[in-house]
């Protein structure tokens, strides 16, 4: 059975409202409650999703360990190749989903969703393939002893997502515990419910029911039951860090491990030699300007060197400048919207903030879109601040919106102590034509994922987590999968 795309997200947005899906089916919530989900652009209700609450939750995770049972008995190979079937499916599907992401998040369609639903096809596509990878060890503890290990599914995986790219962070989670023999509950953020649920929908044309079950609803009612649930047996949240502190009390209760994605104020380190044109590019994708700011990665701390500030500043604004704002769904649009109402009041708080900074100046870039239908729309112009000093409360917490803080810099010791001087340690890049330099400087900032020359985003193949409040774990990578999504059993032979 094959599901047709539909390219109209208002009318999925309708199709897909108020439902959860479990074992294979569309069910509404327990308590017959839904709400409502919006359009940032406008801010009209788009449609409307299943409020979920514990009986849910008990619904969705009795049918995960049940699937799980037959599923994890299947050689790894095949389960593989179901998921990389998904991949295949989910890859016919980008631009509906690319469109539906859009409406519901804000983010536009051509720089931001459509690509982040090619990944989402592209991880499960990844992770199908690394199946036979499952491997364990061979031990030379005896000779008389035949000593092996063998790597075991946990059992039903909760993962728990944040808004912001939701296809992409379900599908690093889900894809390494479905093929590794996990089942899954995900939870969505109240913020974007539709588009994975579409995608549920659509693995569950390939998958055996129950294996892969999406759930909707709020943290305290559905999020918290679900990671308390006796039979849930690893979480794995990406979210702030508050909510990641309580996702991890609660996991702690149970003994059971937890992988953490948390936030990022990650620094952007240009040195007086960089290749200008590439660092200003980085910059301005690092900072995921396209994005309006709202990334975990986001490299939202610029330190530019003293000689080359000026310049690189006004480049980096008029680069912003030239992008257009406007509706995401509009194939011209380069920056679209903020995501909630929520969002929009904390990144207002934080301009402020910077406009009361000692010091600071304020570039305003870009220009609000003039339709009179977007009028309220979630829209910010991107803002950079300059003349900050790494200690400003702008420069240490992290903002989630189109907020670059900059700071100029003079002395190497004194710019790598900086960098490390956050809460923080997602990411962290360096510029430098001076190999010695960008040797050092990879060694000693304290980061999970550090790059020099570029600014990446998450790829598959390659570990991402962070060290410091940014939490616990990688993903993404093969070891991710293995250290994570799997238990490992040491089994010896006594051969006397
Ligand atoms: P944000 O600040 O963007 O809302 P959160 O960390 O609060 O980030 O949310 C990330 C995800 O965690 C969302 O799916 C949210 O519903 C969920 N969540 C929030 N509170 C809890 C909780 N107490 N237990 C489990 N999940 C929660
Ligand atoms: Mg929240």
């Amino acid at each position: 059975m094959s599901i047709t795309p539909e390219l109209d997200p208002f009318k999925l947005a309708q199709t897909l409202s108020g439902k959860h899906l479990i074992a294979g089916k569309f069910v509404a919530a327990a308590g017959g409650e839904t709400f409502d989900v919006d359009n940032p652009a406008t801010g009209a209700v788009i449609g409307t999703a299943a409020f979920g609450t514990k009986p849910d939750v008990d619904a969705a995770v009795a049918a995960a360990k049940a699937a799980q049972k037959d599923w994890a008995k299947l050689a790894a190979r095949q389960r593989g190749k179901l998921v990389a079937e998904c991949g295949r499916v989910l890859a016919s599907h980008v631009e509906e989903l690319g469109r539906l992401v859009a409406l519901e998040t804000g983010k536009a369609l051509r720089t931001e969703s459509r690509i982040e639903a090619g990944v989402l096809a592209d991880m499960f596509t990844f992770f199908g393939g690394l199946g036979s990878e499952l491997k364990g060890e061979t031990i030379p503890f005896n000779p008389d002893m035949l000593t092996v290990t063998v790597r075991e599914p946990v059992g039903v995986v909760a993962c728990i997502i944040p808004w912001n790219v939701p296809l992409l962070l379900m599908a690093m989670k889900a894809a390494a515990a479905l093929v590794a023999g996990n089942a899954v509950v995900v939870k969505s953020a109240e913020e974007a419910p539709l588009t994975v649920l579409r995608v549920a929908e659509i693995m569950n044309t390939v998958l055996p029911h129950g294996l892969f079950n999406m759930l909707s609803g709020f943290g305290p009612e559905c999020g918290a039951p679900l990671v308390e649930h006796p039979d849930v047996k690893k979480v794995s949240f990406t979210g702030s860090v508050e909510t990641g502190r309580i996702v991890y009390r609660a996991a702690a209760e149970k003994l059971i491990p937890v992988t953490l994605e948390l936030g990022g104020k990650s620094p952007m380190i240009v040195c007086a030699d960089a290749d200008m044109d590439q660092a200003v590019a980085g910059a301005l994708a690092g900072m995921r300007f396209t994005r309006q700011g709202q990334s975990c990665t986001a490299s939202s701390r610029l330190f530019v060197h003293e000689a080359i500030h000026d310049e690189f500043v006004a480049r980096v604004k008029a680069k912003v400048d030239a992008m257009v704002m406007g509706d995401p769904l509009d194939e011209k649009t380069d920056i679209g919207t903020i995501v909630s109402d929520g969002q929009l009041e904390r990144v207002r708080s934080y301009i402020k903030l910077g406009e009361e900074t000692k010091g600071a100046t304020k570039h305003t870039c870009s220009a609000m879109p003039t339709d009179p239908k977007l009028a309220k729309g979630r829209f910010v112009q991107p803002v950079i601040f300059t003349g900050l000093k790494n200690s400003d409360r702008i420069c240490q917490e992290e903002i989630f919106g189109p907020v670059c803080a900059v700071i100029k810099w003079s002395d190497y010791e004194e710019v790598i102590a900086q960098a490390n001087d956050s809460e923080y340690g997602l990411a962290a890049s360096i510029w430098t034509r001076d190999i010695k330099t960008a040797m050092d400087a990879t060694r000693r900032l304290e980061a999970g994922f550090v790059q020099v020359n570029q600014n990446l985003v998450v790829q598959p193949g390659l570990s991402y987590g962070g060290v410091k409040t940014s939490g616990l774990g990688r993903e993404a990578s093969l070891e991710s999968m293995l250290e994570h999504f799997t238990h490992k059993k040491t089994i010896i032979f006594n051969m006397k």
